[in-house]
């Protein structure tokens, strides 16, 4: 038999992966779906905890918080002003960006985040519906 534990925790990193950049509270509310037990804290320590192992990658996207991400490399994030939906962009990361940076803060950049805000396909289509009745 699989300790609770272990299993809560499985049941967490597969919500966290299953979810398209979930914040910890979105997963927290997922997982209550499948075991009503698991409390808000521990869910918060798992995720956390993945991070740190390099499981998940933890982003911060402004207006969303901190979200987990499965995909594990550097990448940039576009957020809809209207549903609050983070997508990854398909741009390449740029290292010269923080090379550049570093050339003229005198800091050691260590990493970089980039979010892009606007309206998704979703949302355009529905408000552009709206408009028409
Ligand atoms: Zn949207
Ligand atoms: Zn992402």
């Amino acid at each position: 038999m699989i300790h609770r534990n272990t299993r809560q925790k499985q049941i967490i990193l597969e919500t966290a992966l299953r979810l398209d950049h979930p914040t910890a509270t979105e997963v927290y509310e997922a997982v209550l779906q499948k075991d009503p037990g698991i409390g808000r804290a521990t869910v918060f320590r798992v995720l956390k905890g993945y991070a740190a192992e390099g499981k998940l990658r933890s982003v911060y996207v402004p207006d969303s918080g901190e979200i987990f991400d499965k995909t594990l490399s550097p990448h940039y994030h576009v957020r809809c002003r209207s549903c609050g939906r983070v997508g990854d962009v398909p741009l390449q990361y740029m290292d010269e960006l923080a090379a550049r940076v570093e050339a003229e803060t005198g800091m050691e950049i260590l990493s970089h985040e980039l979010s892009f805000f606007g309206i998704c396909r979703d949302c355009k289509a529905r408000e552009q519906t709206e408009a028409k009745q």
